[in-house]
């Protein structure tokens, strides 16, 4: 019978986890000092200048860091030198690797490969890479989400070499792929990507803050300031043979119906808890791969749910960053399937354990190498460093619900809000001492140096305590020299938000900078006028600052009473990109322009629809093809039981009860269902994306909780023995 296929395939997939466990724990592999093949599968801009001959070399650095044209010449003179090298590495194929607006990277592979006429006839170069190959690509823009931006009639799109992100070889299996870092621009320069975005953003970010600089410090020697990037990454791995059994996860990547497991993390054991072998066969597989490419990786820890795990790089360009952050992503998956495991880097794969997410911590680095978040010793006498707060927590003021808009997902939707993860309301934290600091400075009192004593844990040792405390709920916390954005999801591209992140705070240099030049240009006093408008902003963004819990529900009140935006889902959150006045600051800092505005509400509603549908339909399938099946063949079973019971004359009320809980839940089971459908097919039949996602939040995704709940309590009552879906505890606890 159908039903018994299912049970067995998930008892072959729970005995194949255990085995594979048992088997890959065994197994040894070293891999060396990484310090022998650290970024040796890639190449930096300053590695091809290198390669070229003096005068070539400074055309070249003048194209990277000035945008000058690159000639036809100097172009095939680099894409030799690119092409050897990848050649020398092995590589045979070159492909543009960009980021359209699918959550995935995208990548087409042409071979090293140009056929020439000659007076022999065709003659074939098999190792040729032309110079316009290299820096432009055409690929179908309308093949592509692009949010009315292109069509099928009106397709053209390019993809433009970007030299700061490092090339790199791709190894998979037999084959090695150079990969070149690309933006990606529609026929009229529109952005389709993540990336064009982000660069622009950065390019304002460094012209806004260096005059900000130049005017606080009152010396020009900063030339140009970029923003750090650290991602650290939240996942799952689970054995990959459950996904046989679990429809749910290769559809929507996550469970849609589970029991949670007697023991989640109610016991706190996993955080920081021993690395099991397998899993840790894996992360340094990982890391081995991640080094050849440059990412580099350094943290690596158990997470607080069971079969959850954290990495982390150091911090790097923000650009590089989020290339890195793609690339460990992409890793990470390719390698978990050689070991066998699948790993899920959805926001919410298991309900009842917490979800993942992603901390990108964020600071501001001068030419000079000065980090601008670093408060000193003596932060309170800091101007510059004054300054830089308050500018961000201006940014963060004005611009929380475009900051909010940057998170917006179905998938994160799970996490925002719920008692794991930073809620769906934007504030700051910054912590005891620096906020003891910013209230005096803001109510006109002189602030005391802020300092610690060490705490003596026993006669002989001590701790230095931080001069701030950590605040896991907040979603924008200070963390001693850097910002940490909490709130995004594992899985999203961090170029989105930190495109807005960045233009948020170049627009808020820009409109700082422009109060402290006026203030002294009427008193001539520079240190005053500075810490007047410090002063001024720290009290104007006092209700972006708070210390509190986050989780606590008297805050989305608070929050309500100070005026913040409280965007509780992707759709309320979407909705600001509808409104000018609440973008106009990413036109005024040439970020997007507002017809990309426009496209990018289309491309992340039509998305959330598209998910919420994809989530929906599987739940149904896996409801009424899997799991009513068991339902009724246990009903059957339950009814022959207690008619035994009734034969011999014994008591048989609790079979009774339990035969009608049975037939009750198969009637729910299909009312449940059917509701679901009806959903469905309203959300088919509107006429706007804003019409689609209403349907979506409010009728498909309560009516798949209800269908869930059913499935729920019958995996709970239906013989262990014929279920058909790996269970939470098998998941999460067999195989890592
Ligand atoms: P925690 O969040 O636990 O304090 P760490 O101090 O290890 O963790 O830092 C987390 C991440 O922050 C790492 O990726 C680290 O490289 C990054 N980071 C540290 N300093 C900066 C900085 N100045 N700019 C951006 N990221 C930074
Ligand atoms: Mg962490």
């Amino acid at each position: 019978m159908q039903d018994d296929a299912h049970a067995a395939i998930r008892q072959n997939a729970c005995r194949t986890a255990i085995e594979n466990r048992l088997y890959l724990a065994e197994k040894e592999t070293t891999f060396g000092s990484p310090a022998g093949y650290f970024g040796d599968l890639t190449l930096s801009w300053k590695a091809v200048a290198a390669k070229l001959d003096g005068a070539m070399g400074e055309a070249f650095e003048q194209f990277v860091h000035k945008g000058a044209p690159l000639s036809k010449p100097l172009a095939n003179a680099v894409a030799e030198a690119i092409k050897s090298w990848a050649v020398a590495n092995g590589a045979t194929h070159f492909s543009h690797w960009f980021h359209p607006l699918t959550g995935t990277p995208a990548d087409k592979h042409d071979a090293f490969l140009t056929i020439k006429e000659t007076l022999e006839g065709h003659v074939a170069h098999v190792d040729h890479l032309a110079g316009s190959l290299l820096i432009q690509g055409e690929p179908d823009a309308s093949s592509f989400p692009s949010g009315g931006l292109r069509a099928t009639h009106s397709a053209r799109g390019y993809t433009v070499w970007d030299p700061t992100s490092p090339l790199f070889i791709r190894v998979d299996g037999s084959s090695r792929t150079l990969c070149i870092p690309c933006a990606y621009v529609a026929w009229a320069g529109h952005a389709l990507d993540t990336k064009t975005p982000l660069l622009r953003a950065l390019d304002a970010l460094s012209h806004e803050v260096t005059a900000l600089v130049h005017t606080v410090s009152g010396s020009n020697a900063v030339t140009h300031v970029h923003a750090t990037l650290g991602t650290e990454q939240e996942y799952f791995v689970i054995d990959k043979a459950f996904l046989a059994a679990r429809p749910d996860i290769v559809m929507a990547g996550r469970t849609l119906v589970g029991l949670p497991p007697a023991r989640g993390q109610q016991l706190e054991d996993h955080y920081f808890g021993p690395i099991a072998s397998r899993v840790q066969a894996f992360i340094s597989e990982v890391e081995r791969d991640l080094y050849h490419l440059g990412v580099p990786v350094k943290t690596r820890h158990c997470e607080v749910a069971p079969a959850q795990f954290e990495l982390a790089p150091v911090f790097e360009e923000a650009n590089v960053a989020c290339d890195h952050n793609v690339l460990t992503m992409d890793v990470l998956q390719r390698v978990a399937d050689r070991h066998g495991l699948a790993c899920l880097l959805h926001e919410k794969p298991f309900a009842g354990v917490n979800g993942s997410g992603k901390h990108n911590n964020w600071s501001l680095c001068t030419s000079e190498g000065v980090n601008l978040l670093d408060p000193g010793e003596t932060p309170h006498e800091n101007l510059t460093f004054l300054t830089t707060l308050a500018v961000v927590l201006h940014a963060v003021h004005e611009h929380a619900d475009m900051l909010r808009v940057t998170i917006a997902s179905a998938g994160n939707d799970h996490r925002l809000g719920a008692n794991e993860a930073p809620p769906a309301i934007l504030s700051v934290y910054l912590g005891e001492a620096l906020e003891a600091i910013v209230h005096a400075i803001e109510s006109g009192k002189a602030p005391n140096a802020a300092s610690r004593e060490a705490i003596a844990l026993t006669k002989r040792l001590r701790a230095k305590p931080d001069l701030t405390d950590r605040n896991r709920t907040t979603p924008f916390a200070f963390t001693g020299n850097k910002f940490e954005f909490r709130a995004v999801g594992s899985s999203e591209n961090p170029a989105w938000p930190m495109a807005v992140l960045n233009a948020a705070v170049a627009s808020s240099c820009r409109e700082i900078r422009g109060r402290i030049e006026a203030r002294m240009k009427a008193s001539g006093d520079r240190v005053a006028a500075v810490r007047d408008v410090v002063r001024e902003t720290f009290a104007s963004t006092k209700a972006i600052r708070f210390e509190g819990n986050n989780y606590s529900p008297e805050w989305a009140e608070e929050a309500r009473r100070r005026g913040l935006p409280v965007l509780s889902n992707t759709p309320a959150a979407l909705a600001v990109l509808q409104d000018s006045s609440r973008t106009n600051f990413l036109t005024e800092m040439s970020v997007f322009t507002h017809d990309e505005i426009h496209s990018r509400y289309e491309v992340y509603a039509e998305r959330y629809i598209k998910v919420v549908d994809i989530e929906a339909s599987s739940l149904a399938d896996i409801a009424l093809t899997h799991v009513l099946p068991v339902l009724e063949r246990q009903v059957t079973h339950t009814l022959n039981a207690q008619r035994a019971l009734k034969d011999v004359g014994a008591a048989h009320e609790h079979q009774s009860r339990r035969a009608r809980t049975l037939c009750e839940l198969t009637e729910e089971l299909q009312i449940t269902a059917e509701k679901l459908s009806k959903a469905r097919r309203l959300l088919h039949d509107q006429s706007s994306v804003a019409k689609g996602m209403d349907v979506a939040a409010n009728q498909a995704i309560p009516a798949m909780f209800a269908l869930r709940a059913v499935v729920d309590a019958a995996e709970g009552l239906v013989s262990d023995a014929s279920w058909p879906l790996p269970k939470y505890r098998e998941m999460l606890f067999a195989g890592v």
